[in-house]
């Protein structure tokens, strides 16, 4: 049978590939994997494999043609075999393919619509039965979707808003596209480099405007990317009729989809305090500051957790006076004491404000301003901004699925399942932030890989223990494992290592010399039981102590690694040494 070569995806964010030189001709006969054409994109060169064995019978595109990435370039046929009369129309060297004759090209800069479900390629229509079910297409259903597709299921994955969840439209990326544009401006704005009497100011609307379009191209990717795996996705709202069977609605019309495993991914939306309403004006959810236009001169920040760091220190760092407000004793407490401490210090230098075991009372628009009344230590004040963002926390999104209909057992506000992610109803999986066990993106792919896995009949169970938590301030926060306190308290005898950013090369060179690496190992064996690092590049660092715990490498074999140099990674080398105590580049201990 014919097998059309296509270009295929080589990477999310890459679109276009030209025919470089074709390395083997018409008629010439060729195996499985052999390379048969170059193509040039943007971002590389690639040999591209053939993907048969037989007979190159037809070119049909030509080199130096730029075409959309999953065009048909060439036709294979087995030996023998015809060329199948629907590529004969082209003549021998054939021009390139119309834009328009491409079945899968993209509009060039256009946010991706989500197909209709008419539009699928080949999965199944309306009413018939689809393996995997998936509601929600955030960074726990749409990985879980190609996953199952990888592995041969017929997956139906469902949407309500935008493809990529709230990792890709409100969270994750949008959020470090900010830090990157005012780490940059930070580093320009501090540096004695730059002729004296040149100003630099940041235009928040750029910012916005660069994180759309970062937005847009990662949401296309995805797409593709579904596409590319012939999952089916429909857009619309999904609820249960029953656990077998699930109802899609969308501008008032309604189908059903008849599924042997569901998954629910549908997330979680901004929580707040019951004593501040959210106008998305003055007080501001995180999904309004994304979008803000101007930089306001005061901000108060509602929760000194993960996503109020964050925003603090985009604010700071653009020039608005910022205060962070936290019930609790310390920020980010589910860190390790001495990360808390190392990244309230440099928060404050640079000139957060922080008040911890604060309450807010209330929060009223008043004129121009907001004012929020506080309790400290049972004395109440008034602190003032021109915006109050509020980061107290997401809440999981279950209304209107009628999980109660199919029987779902809940964890509190949660859904509960077990370490397979099931639920307790026979064939429904739930992964992501609306279980609540760690609300970041990649533990809700690893949750969603996890679950298909098992639907697909291996078996899998999530450790938590090996999945790092990252913050980006600046400097970042990546940590994995148990904290010092946590060590100790479930009695295992304990030995740290530690390297300041201060005593490597890299860092010096780089003129970023806050912070540390400490790595918590068992104090015989020398099993890595946590790790944890504050500054710069911390959550790129944390990379290589995952690998090592993976595989249960021990903190010796850290020790071993010879790096680079200079390479910021030498700091986790040296934090293992001294383990030891027998770190080069710290004095003898
Ligand atoms: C400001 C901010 C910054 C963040 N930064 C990071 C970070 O740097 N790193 C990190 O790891 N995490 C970060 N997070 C957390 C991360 O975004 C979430 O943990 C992650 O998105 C959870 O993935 P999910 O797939 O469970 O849900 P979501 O991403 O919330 O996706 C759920 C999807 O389900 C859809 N949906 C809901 N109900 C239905 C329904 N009934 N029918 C159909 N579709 C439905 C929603 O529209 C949504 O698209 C951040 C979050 C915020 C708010």
């Amino acid at each position: 049978m014919a097998i059309e070569v296509v270009i295929p995806m080589l990477g999310i964010t890459i679109e276009k590939g030209k025919i470089l030189r074709w390395l083997k001709g018409e008629g010439d006969v060729v195996k499985k994997g052999e390379p048969i054409c170059e193509v040039e994109t943007d971002k590389l060169v690639t040999e591209i494999e053939s993907p048969g064995s037989g007979t190159l019978k037809k070119i049909l595109v030509t080199e130096n043609v730029e075409v959309p990435i999953l065009t048909a370039i060439a036709v294979l046929t087995e030996k023998g075999e015809e060329l199948p009369a629907k590529y004969k129309t082209a003549p021998g060297a054939v021009p390139p393919p119309p834009a328009s004759a491409s079945p899968r090209e993209l509009p060039a800069e256009k946010p991706i619509q989500i197909p209709a479900p008419s539009s699928a390629p080949s999965a199944r229509p309306t009413g018939e039965d689809y393996d995997v079910t998936i509601l929600g297409a955030g960074p726990g259903g749409y990985v879980a979707a190609i996953r199952a597709a990888q592995m041969g299921a017929c997956v139906l994955l469902i949407e309500k808003a935008e493809l990529g969840g709230t990792c890709l439209n409100w969270g994750c990326i949008p959020t470090k596209s900010f830090l990157s544009d005012v780490g940059t401006y930070q580093k320009v704005k501090h540096s004695d480099l730059f002729i004296h009497g040149s100003k630099v100011s940041m235009d928040l609307r750029k910012m916005v405007s660069r994180k759309n379009k970062v937005v847009e191209t990662m949401r296309r990717g995805i797409s593709l990317l579904l596409e590319s795996q012939k999952i089916r996705v429909a857009k619309g709202t999904g609820k249960f009729v029953n656990p077998k069977m699930i109802e899609v609605s969308s501008n008032g019309k309604v189908e059903t989809y008849q599924t042997r495993h569901a998954i629910i991914a549908t997330g979680s939306r901004v929580a707040s305090l019951p004593n501040v309403k959210i106008d998305g004006k003055k007080i501001l959810s995180s999904d309004d500051v994304i979008n803000l236009t101007e930089i306001p001169k005061e901000v108060i920040i509602i929760g000194g957790g993960v996503i109020g760091v964050e925003f603090g220190t985009i604010f700071q760092c653009l020039g608005s006076k910022v205060t962070v407000l936290e019930m609790l004793p310390q920020i980010i407490a589910t860190e390790d004491d001495e990360v808390i401490r190392g990244l309230r210090v440099l928060l404050e230098k640079r000139g957060i404000e922080i008040f911890t075991q604060t309450k807010v009372v209330s929060a009223s628009p008043k004129r121009e301003r907001v004012e929020v009344i506080i309790d400290r230590e049972g004395k109440q004040e008034k602190v003032l901004a021109e915006k109050v963002i509020m980061a107290v926390g997401r809440a999981p999104c279950k209304e209107g699925l009628d999980l109660d209909k199919i029987g779902i057992q809940m964890d509190g506000k949660f859904i509960k399942v077990n370490s397979r992610m099931e639920t307790n109803v026979e064939g429904v999986y739930a992964i992501g932030d609306v279980i609540g066990k760690m609300m970041l993106a990649h533990a809700a792919s690893a949750e969603g890989i996890v679950a298909v896995e098992n639907i697909m009949g291996k078996t899998r169970e999530i450790d938590y223990r090996k999945i790092p938590s990252c913050i980006y301030t600046i400097p970042e926060v990546a940590s994995v494992g148990l904290k010092e306190s946590e060590a100790k308290q479930k009695g295992y005898e304990i030995q740290v290592g530690k390297f300041p950013y201060l005593n490597n090369g890299k860092a010096l060179a780089m003129g970023e010399t806050d912070g540390f690496v400490k790595i918590i190992a068992e104090k015989e064996l020398g099993q890595i039981l946590g790790v944890h690092i504050l500054g710069e590049h911390a959550t790129d660092l944390i990379g290589e102590c995952l690998l090592a715990m993976q595989v249960e490498a021990s903190i010796e074999d850290l020790g071993e690694v010879v790096k680079g140099h200079p390479a910021l990674s030498e700091m986790v080398m040296e934090a293992a040494l001294d383990w030891q105590r027998r770190a080069i580049h710290l004095p003898r201990r």
